[in-house]
């Protein structure tokens, strides 16, 4: 049988073949779970020979820390929709995050990053790199000018999320990419929010695209993921990273993220138009004061997404947004406990609508939408608004505002 991914396919149809194919020994259809911690051999040779390869990252198995069946399949699943040579898949987001910069930063370099990122992404830079002896500079990235006046000599990383949590600002990987290469600096980004089924970074001049493939690569909440994909060569490090830090994924999560990456197409389309359509209906809410969401002309970096994502058929601009409402914190918190379909949670890129309001960031909502009928999405922030204009309705007659 030929294999059905390649370049020539769609993704859709890679999103399901890519990186599988029937077990080889019991031809069971669905890549197995290899539930295994070991590998072993006839011969003391073929053991030896196995470990070299294995720890050459030339492929074959040993040991589950360093390379497992189910995780590989997964693996090649990854880097052909990413567009990449190669991908290692890790335990989180975070096994990622860190692994993928740590292979690529000593003590006495310099990173450069966005200062708007994932809250655990900031606490390993600002906190934890600095005590190793990386420098750290945090600079607005979608402010070109800052982004160019921050690189040193000592500067090895470019650092961004495509879109960023949670103030998604979108940074213009194109533009970076130059200023990256220019300066003989890897461009490494967090995609994410977008996902390769919206943005594939590489193709624009990335070095590496870092998942946490908790989100909408798995999908469905139930798996912790990370993956990183590349050139090999970049890989390679990041892969030796991942293994003395211990960070490996188990195979049951690599099989459950696989499982959820097959329909990341349908639930990608299905997350933009519901999203496109509950940000519309709040950009026009009398309580709402700000609509943070890449597909909405009033965006600030509209142009900038539209040029990366936008698709003529109407644009497709993921499921995640941020909003404020008028009222700040007693009006959040009355909207969210109002919530009835949607649910109050940390997370993101799941089926299900996740609201998190986050008191510490000026009261800002992130919200995940998710894949539930738009009406019911629509009617339930509606009630949930309602209730919430009541508290601040409230607030204004006991305490009128100037
Ligand atoms: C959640 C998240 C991470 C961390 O992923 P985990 O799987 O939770 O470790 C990294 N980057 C971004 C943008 C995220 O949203």
């Amino acid at each position: 049988m030929q294999r059905a991914d390649g370049p020539s396919r769609g993704f859709a149809t890679r999103a399901i073949h890519a990186g599988e194919q029937p077990d080889p020994i019991t031809r069971a259809h669905t890549t197995p779970i290899y539930q295994t911690a070991t590998f072993s051999f006839d011969t003391a040779e073929e053991k030896a020979a196995a470990m070299e390869q294995a720890l050459a990252w030339q492929g074959g198995f040993f040991y589950s820390r360093t390379g497992n069946p189910t995780t590989a399949a997964l693996e090649a699943k990854l880097a052909d929709l990413e567009g990449a040579e190669d991908a290692v898949v890790g335990a989180s987001g975070m096994a990622a995050v860190a692994s993928a910069l740590l292979a690529h930063l000593d003590a006495g370099d310099h990173l450069v990053t966005s200062n708007d990122i994932f809250v655990i992404s900031r606490v390993l830079l600002e906190d934890d790199f600095p005590r190793r002896g990386i420098e750290v500079t945090g600079v607005d990235i979608t402010d070109l000018g800052d982004v160019r006046a921050a690189i040193r000599p000592t500067t090895r990383v470019l650092f961004a999320e495509t879109l960023s949590n949670p103030h998604m600002k979108v940074a213009d990987i194109e533009a970076l990419a130059v200023i990256a290469h220019e300066a003989g600096i890897l461009l490494v980004v967090d995609n994410t929010f977008l996902t390769p089924y919206l943005l594939q970074p590489l193709g624009l001049g990335a070095d590496l695209v870092i998942h946490s493939a908790t989100k909408y690569i798995a999908g469905h909440g139930d798996a912790l993921a990370g993956a990183v994909a590349g050139p090999k060569a970049h890989i390679d490090r990041v892969r030796a990273m991942l293994d003395v830090l211990g960070s490996c994924i188990s195979p049951f999560n690599a099989w459950l993220v696989m499982r959820g990456v097959r329909t990341l197409p349908m639930r990608m389309d299905a997350h933009s138009r519901n999203a496109a359509a509950l940000a519309g209906f709040l950009a026009a809410h009398p309580l709402v004061t700000e609509v943070r969401y890449p597909g909405l002309a009033s965006h600030p970096d509209h142009a900038v997404a539209r040029r990366l994502v936008g698709d003529p058929a109407g644009g497709r601009y993921g499921g995640m947004m941020a909003v404020r409402l008028r009222g700040g914190h007693a009006t959040m918190n009355a909207f969210a406990n109002a919530l009835e379909v949607c649910e109050l949670a940390v997370s993101l890129g799941d089926v299900y609508t996740l609201v998190y309001p986050m008191p510490k960031r000026d009261n800002l909502i992130r919200v995940s939408v998710g894949c539930e009928d738009i009406d019911d999405i629509v009617a339930d922030f509606a009630q949930a608004l309602d209730r919430a204009a009541r508290v601040d309705g409230q607030r204004g007659a006991a305490r009128p505002r100037g």
